[in-house]
């Protein structure tokens, strides 16, 4: 017997609470537009293409009217400024951790010097990235929170920065640990003429970037924008164009930049997706909006969370994750009884890192604050019961 298709409405019903780290939660409304579109995508005046959007040409006239829709809303959105340009990759997170050092440490050929980098280590994904960029560059620990298990953050006054530093990395939201920076440092306060690198994977488009104090900002599209596969690279112009001998030539930005993210097929339909989370950040009002939003879920969470005596959020106040929120119970021998009613209730994915242990409630962009309201009122309940 032939399935029935599914029908977009089906995909409107009230669904569970998602908290995945990433790939994460999408809001209902996008993933009904793009079943709805599946088949047929049809263009903003509604004429039909005949095709759906992973079977088009990414050099053909419908492609490039979502991509330079896509990227003009994003710029919008993040009020990119004109000399930074906004690329469309693959490889994630982690290939960043190579393809960032591959592009701006600065080789010297000609005496065959390896390029320098400062990296700021405040958890797991830092961690991660100056492991990474030893194979490229010279690498120093300008400062790291290791000492009290990633629960706070350096304050930029007492980073180590390296006069001789081409760039400097940051984590500003270490999605694992749950600390998340809420203002970029001034590197030119701080003396230093690097450039600022951040990954932000895990918090873009919850609250404005200060483009004046970045140099390049990347992120894997799972957590706040889309579907895996598609990374989000906004870079300032003059880091162009100064890549090692032996970056390959689809992760030169360079090479990505002249030719409009599209060296090499770009992830046509995750581009596709991000546009449509991006038409709908619109909607919402924008990122100011979402992050009036994040703040409000965030504070509901770990009032929740301070004012009771099972769960604990061992963070400093002050760099709490408004994305990430992970948490403990005094009692780890509950943790099982605690997930398996959290998914009787409609509650998915809380299990923390297994590096860390505990709960984890990723609150992104796409979850609502009914959904922290439900998961704060199953909190309550179980402790209140025990069951
Ligand atoms: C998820 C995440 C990554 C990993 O990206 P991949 O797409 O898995 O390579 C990198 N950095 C941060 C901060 C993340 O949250």
């Amino acid at each position: 017997m032939r399935k029935a298709p599914i029908s977009p409405p089906i995909l409107l019903m009230q669904r569970p609470f998602n908290f995945s780290a990433g790939p994460a939660t999408i809001a209902p409304e996008v993933l009904a537009q793009a079943a709805a579109e599946m088949l047929d995508w049809p263009d903003a005046n509604g004429r039909h293409s005949g095709m759906g959007v992973m079977e088009m040409s990414h050099r053909g006239k419908e492609f490039q009217s979502i991509y330079t829709q896509a990227e003009a809303d994003l710029r919008e959105l993040l009020a990119v400024p004109a000399h930074f340009k906004i690329l469309f990759m693959q490889g994630g997170g982690l290939a960043e951790n190579a393809i960032v050092p591959l592009n701006l440490s600065r080789y010297r050929a000609q005496t065959g010097t390896n390029g320098d980098a400062d990296f700021v280590v405040t958890g797991s994904w830092s961690d991660k990235s100056q492991k990474e960029a030893r194979k490229y560059c010279d690498v120093h620990v300008a400062a790291t929170n290791q000492a009290d298990g990633h629960t706070s953050l350096p304050e930029p006054s007492s980073w180590q920065l390296r006069p001789q530093a081409s760039y400097v990395h940051l984590c500003t939201n270490e999605t694992i640990n749950g600390v998340e920076y809420h203002t970029l440092p001034d590197l030119k306060a701080l003396g230093s003429d690097a450039a600022l690198v951040i990954d932000f994977s895990s918090h873009v488009a919850s609250r404005p970037v200060d483009w004046s104090r970045v140099g390049l900002a990347f992120a894997g599209a799972q957590k706040n924008l889309g579907p895996a596969g598609l990374t989000v690279v906004v870079v300032r112009e003059d880091l162009l164009g100064h890549a090692m001998d032996i970056c390959p030539s689809a992760f030169n930005y360079k090479t990505v930049a002249d030719n409009q993210s599209m060296y090499n097929t770009p992830p046509t339909y995750g581009i596709y997706m991000a546009g449509l989370v991006f038409q709908w950040l619109k909607r919402q009002g924008g990122i100011a909006a979402m992050e009036a939003r994040n703040i409000a879920k965030a504070t509901l969470l770990y009032e929740a969370i301070d004012s009771s005596s099972l769960y604990v959020n061992t963070v400093q106040s002050h760099c709490r994750s408004r994305m990430n929120v992970p948490f403990f119970l005094r009692d780890a021998s509950r943790n099982d009884a605690f997930l398996a009613g959290a998914q009787a209730a409609g509650l998915l994915q809380l299990k923390g890192h297994k590096s860390v242990g505990g709960m984890r409630a990723s609150i992104y962009n796409a979850m609502p604050l009914e959904g922290v309201q439900t998961l704060v009122s199953y909190m309550r309940e179980f402790e209140r019961t025990g069951a």
